[in-house]
């Protein structure tokens, strides 16, 4: 996207509207102001498209593309959709990346025809629909939030930078600085549907990488828009304020980011803006960083598919309410570096732990609560119908029990949390009764088409619908005066929506009627079979009922409206109190969880451990569960800034590496997002970033090969992992050759123990790699232990100190099914390799350590400097209680071969 349009309409282009017929010289106009999206124009009962928009839109939507009159001696193509069925179409358009301008009719047709034979009905564009700005149901997922965001900078290039989003369809809105470097994080965490940023952004080169997944999200425009005293004025004219102070310390790029962002919704929104949240400002480093290849590589939200489905998210969710269901989402993106934070969202899950009642009073409470947010939202924004006043009536209905549920015994006593959510859920008993009063059982859509006040709300309404109903039983009775009179019993009354009310009879009788000058009925209609007529008491009837029915419904709008109102001018506290419902839900939810899957709750400090007793892989233990087969093994990680700051994994293939690796990070993510953990115990040293290279895939579309983006991985972490960080390398340098390979992953691992410094888990096929534990004092070697059986290999999935001494990569070859011919020449190949010099030359190069003594820092080496001897620690390594007697061959003519080397 490269125009700028949708803020700042072009000039027309030259129309040709002379030549053109009233309407379309309306259309044309209105078409030439939003150049960059499709136009939705709206004729009776369909929105129609034409020109471009319709040949564009019939290829989107599968449409058939018809011609209507002429233009310039062309057809003029067109298509439409049914605006009962706007909807589907719309979904399927902005999934496809359009944007539509919806052109409805601002006037009746009977007012426009007074004005003469030829007038157009007026039409206006009312709203634009953008990635960012959805509000309806079905173009949104319930489960997701859909942030429209905005990226400003103060000061030109290298200047400060803000960053704000929020969710029109709930009325969220947060802002934060940005730190250049964690841009592309940010965007990962946020996830917005659009992201509005100034044109000199996109220009810029060292940003390419980062918008590159963005692309298609991004609206670009004119640097005008990110003023920020403007922004400072928008935001304070929004709430109402003379200063933003109490909101927080904004700082100007914020305010800029802000303001664009709000004048954004305006201008889409046609001057409506819901009411939105006060913003909340979000301190950069309150949140974990996790770069986007990590959480793509964890598949915290979303699979390596795509989708949600064996996601972290998809796994833990047991929420009951959209809300919460955002609302976890949104915890699992940006988990929290405070303990303290941490903690309080502890304290409510253990308080529903404690008590499988409570929890479940909760839960019952909470199932089918709608969604307020949203509905609140499309009311604030003039979209809302009787269905959402329904919503709000249901939902706020539950909280008396809610209340109940959890302060029956007083608040006091209960975590923080917790009260502060039950005082959030607020009072609104009021507006319930209200609106329960007001509403009737079967409720439209559209409060448009009536019919969804209750009986008894009002009496001139109730007496409009009996004026109507009796005109309606006076037909009958007509109908019968009528047929008795001209002894024609099968007469009848109908109605269509050309001729209102008719009197029709088959043509056989039809001389019946007519019959002498003097008859009361006049032809209306004669068709095939039939023949129609009225007469001057049915008109008169007709209009009486037209009229109490266009009264009933034009009051009805009236009293709509009134209930808006009430709910908008309380929408601060029915928005507190849907927060507070989602909030008791996600903890009530992960309480459910933790006690269905045996969670226990961490201990988050500011320490630099990461201590797990019995950890378990969420996902991989939830699916092994669902098949029913083996257990989960659970395994014990432990590392310390003081003591084995990083663990060296080795082990053969499928023996469980990676998901030992992504089972740590995961603990690490649920415990700081406020969740219990897949372990028996559990003591993390706050993370500040988390960092995880697993496998790797191609990234053509970016020019990008397996192993460059295996390096542009490795390099993000080398240059950013800090003392409080927690790495997880899951083989390096696998792409290129043997020796490239290894030399890479040794300097890595060195870097890491030596300048990061930080918490890593780190496996390796690179077998060589081991010998640095004797140099490297917080280096430990860990392996995933196998038992070999009659010529098999059983994977014990249990990580044990030491290192593994081969792959058995022949072995899970064989199990894929290679070619048996294949095998055995495999076989045949590694035995020579490792009767070789090779296994030599890793030892040498571990006595040596080039690449160390570039990596270590001036002012000291590592400790323990007087290390054991690589025969030594082979020898250390070797369990005589565990070898076959094929193993102990080869040891032995291992241990010869570093013997030669000495
Ligand atoms: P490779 O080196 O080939 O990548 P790996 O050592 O990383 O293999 P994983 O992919 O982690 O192995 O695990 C292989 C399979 O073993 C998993 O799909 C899972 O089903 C099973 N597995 C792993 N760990 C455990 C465990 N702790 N308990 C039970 N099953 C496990």
């Amino acid at each position: 996207m490269n125009d700028t349009s949708i803020s700042e309409p072009a000039a027309p282009a030259a129309p040709d509207l002379a030549a053109a017929t009233p309407m379309l010289a309306q259309y044309l106009e209105i078409r030439r102001a939003y150049p960059d999206c499709l136009l939705f124009y709206r004729m009776g009962d369909f929105y129609e498209l034409f020109f471009e928009d319709a040949i564009t839109a019939a290829r989107a939507l599968s449409l058939t593309l018809t011609r209507r009159g002429k233009h310039n001696g062309e057809d003029i193509p067109l298509c439409g959709v049914p605006v009962h069925a706007a909807e589907t179409y719309l979904a399927r358009l902005i999934r496809l990346g359009y944007r539509v301008a919806v052109c409805e009719q601002t006037e009746d047709p009977a007012a426009a025809k007074k004005r003469g034979a030829k007038a157009v009905v007026k039409r206006e564009v009312v709203r634009l629909i953008t990635p960012g700005t959805l509000t309806e149901d079905s173009l949104l997922d319930a489960k997701r939030h859909n942030y429209l965001a905005a990226l400003a900078e103060t000061g030109g290039s290298g200047g400060a930078m803000g960053f704000a989003w929020l969710d029109l369809s709930t009325g969220e809105f947060w802002l934060q600085p940005v730190d250049p470097q964690r841009l592309g994080s940010l965007l990962a965490r946020v996830s917005p549907g659009e992201v509005l940023v100034s044109d000199r952004f996109t220009a810029r080169p060292e940003f390419f990488e980062t918008f590159q997944p963005w692309k298609a999200a991004l609206t670009p425009l004119p640097p005008s828009r990110f003023d920020s005293e403007n922004g400072r004025r928008r935001l304070e004219a929004l709430y109402g304020v003379k200063a933003l102070d109490a909101f927080g310390a904004f700082g100007r790029a914020e305010l800029a980011a802000g303001g664009a962002l709000v004048d954004y919704v305006e201008l889409t929104q046609k001057g409506r803006v819901p009411s939105l949240s006060t913003p909340i400002r979000i301190a950069d480093a309150s949140v974990m960083e996790i770069d986007p290849a990590t959480r793509r590589n964890l598949e915290l939200a979303e699979s390596l598919a795509g989708e949600r489905t064996g996601s972290l998210l998809q796994c833990i969710d047991r929420t009951l309410t959209g809300a919460g269901a955002r609302m976890l989402a949104a915890r699992l993106a940006a988990p929290l570096t405070d303990p303290a934070a941490i903690d309080r969202r502890l304290d409510m899950v253990a308080w529903f732990v404690a008590d499988a009642r409570r929890r479940e009073t909760v839960r019952t409470a909470l199932k089918g609560v709608g969604d307020i947010e949203r509905a609140l939202s499309r009311l604030g924004l003039g979209r809302g119908g009787p269905r959402d006043l329904a919503g709000l009536r249901d939902a706020l209905g539950r909280i008396p029990d809610l209340k109940r549920a959890i302060g029956d015994g007083g608040l006091s006593g209960i975590p923080a949390g917790l009260a502060e959510a039950v005082t959030e859920l607020g009072e609104h008993g009021v507006l319930v009764e209200r609106l329960t009063r007001a509403l009737g059982a079967d409720l439209p859509l559209m409060a448009r088409d009536g019919g969804f006040i209750a009986a008894g709300y009002t009496a001139e309404l109730d007496e409009l619908r009996t004026l109507r109903d009796a005109s309606r039983k006076l037909i009958a009775e007509l109908q019968g005066r009528y047929a008795a009179d001209t002894k024609i019993p099968s007469l009848k009354i109908r109605h269509n929506n050309v001729l209102g009310y008719f009197i029709e009879v088959t043509q056989t009788h039809a001389d019946k009627i007519t019959a002498g000058a003097g008859s009361r009925f006049i032809h209306r209609q004669t068709l095939a079979g039939a023949m129609r007529f009225t007469t001057v008491e049915l008109g008169e009837l007709e209009t009486k009922i037209t009229s109490a029915a266009d009264k009933a419904l034009a009051l009805e709008l009236v009293l709509f409206e009134d209930l808006v109102k009430e709910v908008s001018a309380r929408a601060a506290a029915i928005a507190g109190a849907a927060r507070a419902i989602a909030a008791l839900d996600v903890a009530a939810a992960l309480a459910e969880l933790a006690v269905e899957r045996r969670y226990c709750r961490p201990v988050v400090d500011q320490s630099l451990e990461f201590v797990i007793t019995g950890g378990r892989h969420p996902v991989v233990e939830s699916a092994l569960a669902e098949a029913g087969g083996t257990a989960f093994i659970a395994n014990d990680c432990a590392l310390a800034a003081s003591d084995k700051r990083i663990w060296l994994l080795t082990g053969p293939n499928m023996a469980g590496k990676s998901t030992f690796l992504r089972q740590n990070a995961l603990i690490a993510v649920l415990a700081q997002l406020g969740s219990y953990v897949p372990a028996d115990a559990a003591r993390i040293g706050v993370v500040d970033r988390l960092f995880s290279r697993v496998g790797a895939a191609d990234d053509l579309a970016r020019g990008r090969s397996t192993f460059m983006v295996e390096m542009v991985e490795t390099a993000t972490i080398l240059n950013r992992a800090t003392e409080r960080s927690l790495v997880i390398l899951d083989e390096i340098g696998r792409g290129t050759a043997t020796f490239d390979g290894l030399s890479i992953a040794w300097a890595t691992v060195e870097h890491l123990h030596e300048a990061n410094r930080c918490r890593a888990l780190f496996a390796t096929h690179y077998h060589e790699l081991t010998a640095l534990a004797a140099r490297l004092a917080g280096l430990a070697c860990w392996t995933m232990r196998v038992k070999e059986w009659q010529d098999e290999v059983v994977f014990l999935h249990e990580v044990a100190p030491g290192a593994a001494d081969r792959s058995y990569g022949i072995h899970v070859a064989r199990l894929a099914g290679l070619p048996a011919a294949v095998i055995a020449r495999a076989e045949e190949v590694l035995r020579k390799l490792e009767a070789g010099e090779q296994a030599n030359a890793a030892t040498k190069l571990a006595d040596d350590l080039p690449l160390f003594s570039a990596a270590r820092p001036k002012s000291g080496g590592a400790p323990g400097a007087t290390a054991p001897s690589a025969i030594e620690t082979a020898l250390r390594e070797v369990n005589p209680d565990e070898l076959t007697p094929k193993a102990a061959l080869e040891a032995l003519y291992r241990l010869r071969g570093l013997l030669a080397r000495k």
